[in-house]
């Protein structure tokens, strides 16, 4: 699914919005849509992937490869202390 860097018609801030599954004529932010009280009653939010489903596979290699990064530098710092 796509989505449009629009004007939210909810919070009227310039985000990425989807078209609303209860109201096809408004769009709607991620935000709005996690905090709409009809959201329960709603059969399909239209940010529901990102918002449940997050990918748990990239944030941890970008964490890993943060952790060997600041590795590397605290080496490189050591080093350069040493000489
Ligand atoms: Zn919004």
């Amino acid at each position: 699914m796509t989505f449009l860097w629009d004007v939210c018609d909810t919070c009227t801030r310039r985000r990425p919005t989807r078209t609303c599954w209860l109201y096809p004529e408004r769009s709607v932010c991620p935000y709005c849509c996690a905090a709409c009280p009809e959201r329960g009653q709603c059969p399909r939010p239209v940010w529901l992937t990102e918002l449940v489903a997050p990918r748990p596979a990239a944030p941890a290699r970008q964490e890993r490869r943060r952790a060997e990064a600041a590795k590397a530098l605290e080496e490189l710092l050591k080093r350069l202390e040493g000489g």
